[in-house]
């Protein structure tokens, strides 16, 4: 395109004006007919409005909390060929359920079910919109109508509503609690299943992922587990197909639970993975065949931007030592010190801050002991505060969202890459007195 084509296809002033200015005035004028404090507010800049208004809203954030998997920052960042992929698709149309092979009609659960099957000895999987929504359909599709067994240690709430006994009620299914808060064992589950008899549908594991339990504690192990007879759904959380990375060896891996021969296991996609926003689950062909068959699967289903982003990552975990090093959430967990600390001095040195040693986390409910040991960069607010400052820089564009700590605004070099660190440094730049 000529620069001559670019700039004819700006808008006109009158069309952009007039949008902008109506859509501010009726603001404004819905506020002051609703009353409240909004009618005396006479600072109200109507002009700033419609400036912000042209801005998206969704837009993009520098993560310097340290925190790798946010997921008020929308967890993990996609790998370069996850990006490629997602892009690839956006462009034009796709063979999304299409058999390019026959002509006929496809399954566009057909793209990684191949992949996850290789990845995790798995018979069969079924990728959906999230974890949520994976738990939700294996407890609708292997005990709808009938009763379902979970510990009562594991009747957790992940965050944002979303608490077992109630998902199970959503899914039709009664729950069968046993055992207590502290320790649940084998004899809880076996006098479970000898009551219920026909009634019961499947036994939940749900992995207590953003909270450890310590003391006097018990579990009953996922093989011990898979051995009662009844279908076993585990819900492992994170998604830990990475079993050789010693960091996240608290985390219940995938391919432990295939190989104790769980009906269903399911794991978010943009978590530990390092994919996009999606849930797996996968176990026995018949188990599969169920949730496939069953009315939520449609309204639950992967779109195909994720499904193109999903297919790309889970491509990337074949060779584990790539994965490391192309996906981000497993980069910035591994990062080294010296790669973290020449981060920081150039940060500190591009800021004026200054190198504090500091702790990052996991984040994304996952291993929530786990500290991993930084540096940070420190950076004094001067007169107006961190909280001030921190609001400054969350107003730019992109914005930055560091963390407060003892009065100083601290900026994690471990979830910035070396561009991000710099643009990190020119924004702090900007709003510094
Ligand atoms: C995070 C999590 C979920 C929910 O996963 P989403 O992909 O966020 O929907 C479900 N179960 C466990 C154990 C989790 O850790």
């Amino acid at each position: 395109m000529s620069d001559r084509d670019r700039l004819r296809g700006l808008p006109s002033v009158d069309r952009l004006a007039t949008a902008v200015a109506r859509a501010e005035l009726q603001a404004r004028r819905e506020e002051l007919l609703d009353g409240g404090d909004a009618v005396d507010d006479t600072t109200v800049d109507l002009v700033a409005r419609a400036r912000a208004r042209l801005r998206p809203r969704l837009r993009r954030v520098l993560n310097a909390t340290g925190v790798v998997v946010h997921t008020n920052l929308g967890r993990a960042p996609l790998a370069a060929e996850a990006q490629a992929a997602v892009a690839a698709v956006a462009d034009g149309y796709c063979n999304l359920e299409l058999d390019l092979a026959s002509g006929e009609r496809g399954s566009r659960h057909a793209h990684v079910e191949e992949l996850l099957r290789e990845l995790t000895g798995a018979q069969a999987a079924i990728a959906v919109n999230n974890c949520a929504a994976a738990v939700l359909l294996a407890c609708a599709a292997l005990a709808g109508g009938r009763d379902i067994v979970v510990s009562r240690g594991q009747l957790i709430e992940i965050g944002g509503g979303f608490r077992i006994p109630e998902i199970l009620e959503v899914a039709g299914t009664r729950l069968v609690e046993v055992g207590t808060t502290n320790r649940t064992r084998r004899a809880d589950y076996e006098e479970a299943l000898v009551a219920g008899g026909e009634r019961i549908g499947a036994i939940l594991r749900a992995h207590p992922s953003n909270f450890r339990t310590v003391g006097f504690v018990a579990e009953v192990e996922i093989e011990e587990l898979c051995s009662l007879g009844a279908a076993v759904i585990d819900d492992v959380g994170s998604g830990v197909l990475t079993d050789d990375l010693e960091l996240l060896a608290g985390e219940p891996p995938v391919r432990r639970s295939v190989r104790a021969g769980a009906a269903l296991t399911a794991f978010s996609g943009d978590k530990l993975l390092g994919g996009p926003q999606a849930g797996v689950l996968l176990g026995t062909r018949a188990a599969v065949e169920a949730c496939r068959r069953h009315p939520l699967a449609r309204a639950v289903r992967i779109d195909k931007l994720s499904l193109a982003a999903l297919e790309a990552t889970l491509a990337l975990h074949r060779d584990p030592a790539a994965a490391r090093r192309a996906l981000p959430v497993l980069a910035m967990l591994e990062a080294d010190d010296a790669t973290l600390s020449r981060r920081a001095h150039e940060l500190a040195a591009a800021t004026g801050g200054a190198v504090v040693a500091s702790t990052a986390r996991v984040g994304g409910g996952a291993l929530p002991l786990l500290e991993l040991a930084g540096p940070a960069v420190a950076i004094d607010p001067g007169a107006a505060g961190a909280t001030a400052l921190a609001a400054d820089l969350r107003a730019g564009d992109p914005a930055v969202v560091g963390r407060i700590h003892d009065g100083r605004l601290l900026l994690d070099p471990r979830t910035l890459t070396d561009d991000e660190a710099r643009e990190v440094a020119r924004m702090v730049r900007a709003v510094s007195p």
